[in-house]
C-alpha cells in the first residue's frame, strides 16, 4: 500500500497565492481564471507557495510527518500525487519537485508522481491491493474510488487534520492492510 499525497490543496497553498497575484481577496473572483492560470505557465508559481499554517503550527509539515511515521510504523510506502499545470507540465513538476524538497517532503523517487491521470495509481502494482489518496478536488476521489483505490477528501484551510484526516488516515491502513 502506498498513501499518497495531493499538493495544492493538501500541502501547497496555491489558491492563497493565486488569489494575491491576480490582486483579489479571493480566487473565486477572478474574472478570467483559464487566463491566470495559464499565465503560471513557464514561471517559478509553484515554488512560491507557502505551506499551511494554524497559528503557529505547519499544519502541511505535521500532515507530511504523520504519514512518513504512519508508513514506517505499518510497513507501507507514502507519496505524492500531483496534477502538473496543463501545458506546463515540466516546468511545473520541476518547481513542485523543488518545493518539496526545500521542505523535506520528498518521498521515495518512485513514488513522487506528477500526473494528470491520478487514478491510474489506485491500485497498488505489486499487491493488486488498494493505495490511499488523500487530495482536495473531488473528482479526483470519485476517480480513484472508482479504480479501487481508497479515496480521503480533504482540504487543508476547511478540514481539521487532527479530528478528521488523521482518524480516516488510521481507519484506512487498518481496514486495508
Ligand atoms: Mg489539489
Amino acid at each position: 500500500m502506498i498513501i499518497y499525497l495531493d499538493m495544492d490543496g493538501v500541502i501547497a497553498d496555491f489558491f492563497k497565492r493565486f488569489a494575491e497575484l491576480n490582486d483579489v481577496a479571493h480566487w473565486k473572483t477572478i474574472k478570467e481564471k483559464d487566463k491566470a492560470l495559464r499565465a503560471l505557465g513557464s514561471t517559478d508559481y509553484f515554488n512560491q507557495l507557502d505551506t499551511f499554517y494554524d497559528d503557529d503550527v505547519d499544519v502541511s509539515a505535521e500532515i507530511v510527518n504523520y504519514v512518513k511515521k504512519a508508513s514506517i510504523d505499518n510497513n507501507i510506502d507514502w507519496g505524492i500525487c500531483s496534477s502538473p499545470l496543463r501545458g506546463d507540465h515540466n516546468n511545473s513538476s520541476y518547481w513542485k519537485r523543488v518545493w518539496l524538497q526545500d521542505r523535506d517532503f520528498v518521498p521515495s523517487i518512485e513514488n513522487m508522481v506528477f500526473t494528470s491521470h491520478k487514478s491510474k495509481y489506485a491500485i497498488n502494482g505489486l499487491t493488486g491491493r488498494p493505495n490511499i489518496l488523500v487530495d482536495d478536488k473531488i473528482s479526483n476521489i470519485i476517480e480513484w474510488k472508482n479504480k479501487g483505490g481508497i479515496g480521503i477528501r480533504f482540504q487543508a484551510d476547511q478540514d481539521d487534520y487532527k479530528e478528521y484526516l488523521f482518524p480516516a488516515l488510521e481507519d484506512a491502513i487498518r481496514n486495508n492492510k
